[in-house]
C-alpha cells in the first residue's frame, strides 16, 4: 500500500516478560517496511542475540560517553543496566516518512511520548498478572534473583498504564491476536486524518 502520510512512531512498553519482541517480530513479519529502533545497553548479550540486530551492546564507559554527546532521546537504568534509544537513527528513519516500532520500558514510553506527543503508545500486558513470572522463569535468561526483581518492576509499571494510547493483551499461546490487535491499530492510525498527507486530500475532494 502507498504510504498515505508520515511515518508512524509506535511504542510497544509494558512489563517485561510481557512477549514485547514475539508481538514485534510477529507484526514485522506481516509489515516488513515496519522499521524497529535498535536501542543501546550495557546488558550482556543473551544466546541467540546479535549486536545491531537485537540491541547495540557496549560497555558502561562507551555508554556514558554516547549519553553525555546527546546521542540519547532517552536513557533508563533497568535491573543494574543502563538502555537508550538512540536519537539519530530516529529522527532519520522519521524524517524519511518510515514507520517505525520501538520498546522501551514504561519510563522510557512515557519520556518518547513527551518528545513526539504524535507518537502511539501501547501497553502490552499478559492476561494475567501471573503469567509474567511462568514466562519469565520458562525463557531462562534470568536468575531467580532477578525475575524477582523484574516482577517487582512489572507490578510498578502497571500504574502507568492509563498514561498509554492503547492496550493490547497478549494472551498465552495465542499471540497471534495479541499481533491482529497491533496490526489494526496500526492501519486505524494510518488512516488518522492528521496523518494524511495534503496530496492525498485534494486528490479525494476534487471531482
Ligand atoms: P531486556 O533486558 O529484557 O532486553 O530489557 C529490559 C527492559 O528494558 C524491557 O522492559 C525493555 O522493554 C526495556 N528497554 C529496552 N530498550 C530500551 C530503551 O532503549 N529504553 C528504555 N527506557 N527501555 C528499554
Amino acid at each position: 500500500m502507498t504510504p498515505l502520510g508520515p511515518g508512524l512512531l509506535v511504542v510497544v512498553s509494558g512489563p517485561s516478560g510481557a512477549g514485547k519482541d514475539t508481538l514485534i517480530a510477529a507484526v514485522r513479519a506481516e509489515h516488513p517496511h515496519l522499521r524497529y529502533s535498535v536501542s543501546t545497553t550495557t546488558r550482556e548479550p543473551r544466546p541467540g542475540e546479535r549486536d545491531g540486530e537485537h540491541y547495540r551492546f557496549v560497555d558502561r564507559t562507551a555508554f556514558e560517553h554516547a549519553r553525555a554527546g546527546g546521542a540519547f532521546l532517552e536513557t533508563r537504568e533497568y535491573n543494574g543496566n543502563w538502555y537508550g534509544t538512540p536519537r539519530d537513527a530516529l529522527e532519520l528513519a522519521l524524517g524519511a516518512g518510515d514507520d517505525i516500532v520501538m520498546k522501551p520500558e514504561v519510563n522510557g514510553a512515557l519520556a518518547v511520548k513527551r518528545a513526539y506527543p504524535d507518537a502511539v503508545l501501547i501497553f502490552l500486558v499478559p492476561e494475567r498478572l501471573s503469567d509474567l513470572r511462568e514466562r519469565l522463569l520458562a525463557r531462562r535468561t534470568e536468575t531467580n534473583e532477578e525475575v524477582a526483581e523484574r516482577l517487582e518492576i512489572a507490578h510498578r509499571e502497571m500504574r502507568f498504564i492509563r498514561e498509554f494510547d492503547y492496550l493490547v493483551v497478549n494472551p498465552q499461546g495465542r499471540s497471534a491476536e495479541a499481533a491482529r490487535d497491533l496490526a489494526a491499530i496500526l492501519r486505524a492510525e494510518r488512516l488518522r486524518i492528521h496523518r494524511i498527507g495534503d496530496g492525498v486530500i485534494e486528490r479525494v475532494t476534487h471531482a
